[in-house]
Formats: structure tokens, C-alpha cells, sequence
């Protein structure tokens, strides 16, 4: 595996080079989730590009920020093992040189408004800004994501089709561990009897499938669902039933794009988000 730290070196890299390229943005601390993403990209293509760059801009508060886990030996020892071709680790430098002129901002169609952009003021920006950056540097084929995000990808869709960019956005299923907890680099922080009872959250979701099944209402699944998770240790900041596509309140008469629970809790001092696609009840 190549490693590069500057944008010009990997630019030069790249553009000598034949083939698709696939690429995978992380902020590293890289776990099996991010793995099964990479392997996709590697598989899937010419050259397997993934990039670790804790991007401030993202973060609403700076403690979250300074307590983002950084674990860049043994990520680089997972990408090699994985046969991964290059990863790109920039600093914030590199990706925000002060001679850059600003990014036009792009109207996000209200997909920043709800769940995490209701309780992380600006994320989104965030991000939108970052993985554009990083499209103008790699240029990619494909770019690889985690259904893990649901609403950053929700939002990176957006900005490519606003943007008339001609990268082909992959998204792959949430990996969890064996006990229901979707993997997170934030899972690192939890302690032993937090990692313990954080499978309530995707406890929570599948209780929501089974109300959603028997067409419960709406708000009284995202009620109970909140109940369950006010618990000692927990603090959930929401449970929304959203629209897959447009990210509005489901409604049961409107199912043409189909529902997907989004949550948000924090267990102790961590802050976890997980979703489940909601299906309707299919009978035999
Ligand atoms: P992050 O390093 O958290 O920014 O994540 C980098 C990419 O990996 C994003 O596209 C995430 O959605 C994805 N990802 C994170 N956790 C998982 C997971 N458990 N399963 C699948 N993809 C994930």
C-alpha cells in the first residue's frame, strides 16, 4: 500500500495511472465496518483509494473533536492487510490551505434540517465541504459509503446530483457486532457495562420494525421507542420515522419511497446514532 500526505503527490500518483478508481473517505480508527466498504472498493475496481482525515469542520464541539479516537498505526496495518492501495492522510492543511478560494455552499434541500442536523448545527456543511474537497483531490469512479450514516448519504447523494458531478455513489449495509451494535470508531469510548447495554439502540429499532409491521401509528412508535431508551446512563436526543428519500415524517399513505427509523442516543458520554430500513409485513 502507497501512503501519501499531500494532495500534489497523490494527484501526480494518479494521473499516471489507467483504470477506476474507488474511493473510501473515513475518519479512521477503521473497524470492520469501514473493512467490508474498502473491500468493496478494492474489489470493485482499478485502484482502492481511502483517505483518514478527522475533518474539523464536521464537529460542532470541539471536546468531540479532541476525543475522536486516532488509531493511525493500526489502521495502516488493517488497509495493507486488506490489500488496500492507497490511503490518502492529509493534514487539515492540506485539505484546507488558506489559499483555497471558499466553496460555494450547496442548498442541501432541507436534508441538513432534521435528526442530526437538528442537534449538530452545521454537520452537515461539514461534510458536504469535506467529501467535496476530497472528490476534487481523488476524482474517483466510485465513492463508497455506509448505510451506518443514513443521512450523509442522504446528503452526499444530493450534492453530487446538484453538483452535475459524474461519481457513482456505492452504498453498503451497516456492520454490526454479533450482538446487534452497529461498529462505530466512537464504540472505542464506551466502557465495559456501557459496550453492554448499548445494544438497547438496535434493541429499539427492532422493536420499531415490529410496530411498523402491525402499522402502529407513527408518533406512538417514536414515543415508545424513546421510552425505552430513557434509561439509566442513556440519553436519546431522537427516534425519527423518516421518508428513505426525502427524509420528512413517514406517512403510511405515502409509502412510495419506503420508511427508515433513524436514532440518535447518548450512553454515558458517547454519542450513537444507528437506522433500520422499516419493511412493511409481508404476508406468506
Ligand atoms: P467514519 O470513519 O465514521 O466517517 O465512516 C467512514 C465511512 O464508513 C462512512 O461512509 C460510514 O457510513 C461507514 N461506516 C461507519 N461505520 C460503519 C458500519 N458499522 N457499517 C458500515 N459502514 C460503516
Amino acid at each position: 500500500m502507497l501512503l501519501f500526505k499531500e494532495v500534489k503527490s497523490l494527484q501526480k500518483y494518479l494521473i499516471g495511472k489507467n483504470g477506476s478508481v474507488g474511493f473510501v473517505p473515513t475518519m479512521g480508527a477503521l473497524h470492520a465496518g469501514h473493512m467490508s466498504i474498502v473491500r468493496h472498493a478494492r474489489t470493485e475496481n482499478d485502484i482502492s483509494v481511502c483517505s483518514i482525515f478527522v475533518n474539523p469542520t464536521q464537529f460542532n464541539e470541539s471536546s468531540d473533536l479532541d476525543a475522536y479516537p486516532r488509531l493511525p498505526g493500526q489502521d495502516i496495518a488493517k488497509l495493507s492487510e486488506e490489500g488496500n492501495d492507497i490511503l490518502f492522510m492529509p493534514s487539515v492543511h492540506e485539505i484546507y490551505p488558506t489559499e483555497l478560494p471558499e466553496p460555494k455552499a450547496v442548498d442541501l434541500n432541507g436534508l441538513d434540517q432534521g435528526m442530526e442536523g437538528a442537534f449538530r448545527p452545521g454537520h452537515f456543511a461539514g461534510v458536504a465541504q469535506v467529501v467535496g474537497r476530497l472528490l476534487d483531490i481523488v476524482n474517483p469512479h466510485r465513492l463508497y459509503m455506509g448505510q451506518k450514516d443514513y443521512q450523509q448519504v442522504a446528503v452526499i447523494d444530493h450534492v453530487i446530483r446538484e453538483t452535475g458531478r459524474s461519481v457513482e455513489l456505492r452504498v453498503h449495509p451497516t456492520i454490526r457486532e454479533t450482538d446487534g451494535l452497529a461498529m462505530s470508531s466512537r464504540n472505542l469510548r464506551l466502557n465495559l457495562d456501557e459496550r453492554n447495554q448499548a445494544i438497547r439502540i438496535y434493541q429499539t429499532l427492532q422493536e420499531i420494525q415490529v410496530g411498523f409491521s402491525a402499522e402502529m401509528p407513527i408518533s406512538q412508535l417514536e414515543d415508545e421507542a424513546l421510552k425505552a431508551l430513557d434509561r439509566p446512563g442513556f440519553k436519546p436526543e431522537y427516534v425519527a420515522i423518516v421518508d428513505r428519500k426525502t427524509l420528512l415524517p413517514f406517512r403510511y399513505q405515502q409509502n412510495e419511497n419506503g420508511a427508515v427509523a433513524c436514532v440518535a442516543c447518548w450512553v454515558g458520554g458517547v454519542r450513537l446514532i444507528d437506522n433500520i430500513l422499516l419493511e412493511p409485513l409481508r404476508l406468506a
